[in-house]
């Protein structure tokens, strides 16, 4: 429906879950991809794999999104294997679970530099050439939980909740330079991050949910190509969910 021939996509955390998916959807409407990844290389090396079948390039990035100097130089990687990166998604993120009481500084900061100041590092490194090109797209992959807060999760929502308004901010700033600032919140989606909470937790967020079920990769990845799309070039600083209703 949507068509991305011609454009270069970054996404970050592409090797599992909700990453993967997006990597793939953006690839399926036409663009090349970056893989980014942290520490497992072969499933992100399979994504690659999978996007070179549909005709597209795919090359895969080891860095940690928390860490400025392997930021750096994933970026210069990219800039000389694809040229400029004009669709950026920061997907990559962690959580680290504890009652407020109970979570250390450690906890804190981790979840902190990977899920929100990465994003930041990411976008400063890239903005430059994106502008430069006269088009671009960012969409930043928060949380519902950055929305509604959430139990044992007062990093992780804060986090998620810097990365809203930091999404709007930059969608002011960047709006007259062509390059739209867009979030997608998705609520409880089936990857490893769900599969480590508990079943009986999990029947809670069923309950809570509207449409009485978890969602899938590519229902987040569907909204992240349309808010990519050229089509979505009046759309700046908003915040898409993709919770079954969950949170409205
Ligand atoms: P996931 O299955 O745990 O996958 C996480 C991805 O992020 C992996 O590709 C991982 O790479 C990468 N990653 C982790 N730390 C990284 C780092 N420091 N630098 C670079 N990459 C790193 O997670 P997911 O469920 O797909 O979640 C993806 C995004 O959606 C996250 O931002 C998450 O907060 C958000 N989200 C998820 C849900 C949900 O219910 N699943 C709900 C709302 C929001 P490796 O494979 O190399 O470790």
């Amino acid at each position: 429906m949507f068509t991305l021939e011609g454009k270069v996509s970054l996404v970050t955390g592409a090797s599992r879950g909700i990453g993967k998916a997006i990597a793939m959807e953006l690839a399926k409407a036409g663009s090349d991809v970056a893989l980014n990844y942290h520490a497992h290389r072969e499933p992100a090396e399979a994504v690659a794999a999978e996007i070179h079948k549909l005709g597209r390039k795919a090359l895969v990035y080891q860095a940690d999104v928390s860490k400025p100097e392997e930021n750096d130089e994933m970026v210069a990687r990219i800039k000389k294997d694809f040229g400029v990166v004009q669709i950026v998604v920061n997907n990559a993120g962690i959580t680290r679970d504890k009652s407020f009481t109970k979570m250390d500084r450690q906890m804190w900061h981790d979840v902190l530099n990977v899920n929100l100041t990465g994003p930041a590092m990411i976008i400063h490194r890239l903005i430059g050439p994106m502008i430069e090109s006269g088009w671009g797209r960012i969409v930043n992959i928060t949380s519902i939980v950055g929305q509604m807060g959430n139990f044992g999760q007062a990093n992780y929502a804060a986090a998620k909740g810097g990365l809203m308004a930091l999404t709007k901010t930059l969608a002011r700033e960047f709006a007259r330079k062509n390059v739209t600032v867009n979030a997608v919140a998705p609520g409880f989606i089936e990857t490893d991050m769900t599969a480590a909470v508990p079943e009986a937790s999990l029947d809670v967020v069923r309950q809570m949910t509207p449409m009485g079920r978890l969602g899938r990769p590519e229902e987040v990845a569907a909204a992240v190509v349309f808010l990519a799309s050229p089509e979505a070039s009046f759309i700046t600083g908003e915040i898409l969910g993709v919770n079954g209703g969950m949170y409205m």
